[in-house]
């Protein structure tokens, strides 16, 4: 076939050919190089973002890389006021890494890093004279980039014992993106780092709170019974008649002493759940004579607002628990049925039992809990609107510790209200007392 004019000869061609060939290959070897860059950066952020101490971070990121990218070095330092400081090297060998970090630190070599604003290039020149960075680290290429944030001040920089030759701008733009990733994790070591130090910080205070708590309630409460053992003592016919005026003042002291030893005990309570120092004493109880116990001793409450009372369950209902805190935490919801209840409302407290479980229901016909309100009805001081302005004595202790009560048995308690209507209080416990490996009680809500 004749070669027409505007056709290049055949050996031109595949001349040609040839070069078109080698640029193919050049530019997929340069984004092979990209990819396999980009995929280890990403498995590098994703394990950096897991390690929570900086040193062991840039170690394990510079591991990595040597490992897996062909680098022969991998360093980061600190810069201070009076050097630098390292902070990892890897593939360092004769000169140790501490002895090169040291010479850093001479003027010379200060003079040579502090400059560097973005990742620069620095190649071997076997002939220069005066210090040089790459015959220090005894590599005949490296990159040194700023490594700079709100936490952190210093460099990092990566060595190839060979002269890097190809793709230089591939390996500055993946220093840039590695520093970028580099100085978020960095920002968030430091962050989760101040957040443990104040967590450990409140969770001291938290613990010099309940230690008072515990030391003032349990110093309190031998003063406020011989106040009580003198009350009783004042108000019974031996010590002499009381006029009416007396008694009256005698009755209100008793109240009121009353108010504040059930405070106490509340506040013992709370700080003893928190210690997890409160006991449950497992021992047999029977449910219709507890409910009959506490309705006798708040009679008068019962009386002096009307209400109704109605126990439907069973005779007897025998399980096992800890006497006193069943017994607080019924007084807490019978109580609680009285004080929030209308006038002539009614009360009605169920038991039933099943194979397992003991499970008792306590109904009033009351000012009802607002349903927004309900998700912290079991927190420590909360306290509806209506209910501070129906009884303003209350303090919103009672419902956290009686949660924390029923959990500590292996049982738990559930609310059903509507304002205006009504609330029943439901609890269920266990048959045979708390699970043998001891049941949790959950002091944080
Ligand atoms: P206190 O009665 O001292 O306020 P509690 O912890 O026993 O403390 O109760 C917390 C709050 O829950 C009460 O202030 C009230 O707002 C609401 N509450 C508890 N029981 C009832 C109830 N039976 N009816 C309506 N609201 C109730």
């Amino acid at each position: 076939m004749p070669v027409s004019a505007s056709q290049p000869p055949l050996d031109d061609s595949a001349k040609l050919l040839l070069q078109r060939d080698s640029e193919l290959t050049k530019l997929n070897l340069r984004y092979e190089k990209q990819l396999t860059q980009l995929r280890v950066l990403q498995e590098a952020i994703l394990f950096a973002n897991q390690i929570k101490d900086r040193q062991t971070m840039m170690k394990s990121v510079g591991e990595l890389l040597i490992h897996r990218l062909s680098y022969d070095r991998f360093f980061v330092i600190e810069a201070t006021d009076k050097g630098f400081l390292p902070v990892a090297g890897i593939g360092f060998d004769q000169p140790s890494f501490t002895t090169i970090v040291a010479e850093l630190s001479q003027t010379d070599y200060r003079q040579l890093i502090v400059p560097i604003k973005s990742a620069d290039l620095f190649v071997d020149q076997e002939t220069a004279a005066g210090p040089s960075l790459t015959k220090l680290m005894n590599v005949r290429s490296l990159i040194i980039s700023p490594l700079t944030n709100r936490h952190f001040r210093g460099y990092l920089g990566i060595g190839l014992e060979q002269p890097l030759e190809s793709f230089i701008a591939q390996d500055l733009e993946f220093i840039n993106l590695l520093v970028g990733q580099l100085n978020v994790i960095l920002e968030n070591i430091a962050s989760l780092a101040a957040m443990e130090a104040k967590n450990s910080q409140l969770n001291q205070l938290d613990k010099t709170k309940t230690t008072f708590l515990s030391i003032t309630s349990h110093q309190l409460r031998t003063p406020l019974s011989v106040i009580k053992f003198a009350l009783t003592v004042l108000n019974s016919p031996e010590t002499g008649p009381l006029n009416k005026e007396q008694q009256d003042l005698v009755r209100e002291m008793v109240k009121s002493n009353n108010r504040i030893i059930g405070l106490v005990n509340n506040l013992l309570n709370i700080a003893r759940l928190e210690q997890g120092r409160l006991v449950v004493r497992p021992e047999p109880l029977e449910l219709n004579q507890l409910v009959q116990t506490i309705l006798e001793e708040i009679k008068e409450r019962i009386t002096t607002k009307g209400i109704q009372v109605q126990v439907v369950m069973p005779k007897k209902i025998h399980f096992i628990g800890d006497h006193t805190l069943i017994y607080e935490t019924l007084m807490n919801l019978l109580t609680n049925g009285v004080k929030y209840n209308k006038d002539k409302g009614k009360l009605i407290i169920t038991g039933k039992q099943s194979a397992n479980q003991v499970i008792i229901t306590v109904q009033d016909t009351g000012i009802g809990i607002p349903a927004e309100d309900q998700a912290r009805l079991f927190t420590q001081f909360y306290r509806s609107q209506e209910a501070s302005s129906l009884d303003p004595e209350g303090v919103g202790l009672g419902l956290y510790t009686t949660r924390q009560f029923v959990r500590l048995h292996g049982g738990d308690i559930a609310v059903s209200s509507m304002e205006g209507v009504g609330t029943a209080f439901t609890v269920v416990l266990p048959i045979g007392g708390p699970p043998v490996n001891g049941a949790q009680a959950v002091t944080s809500s």
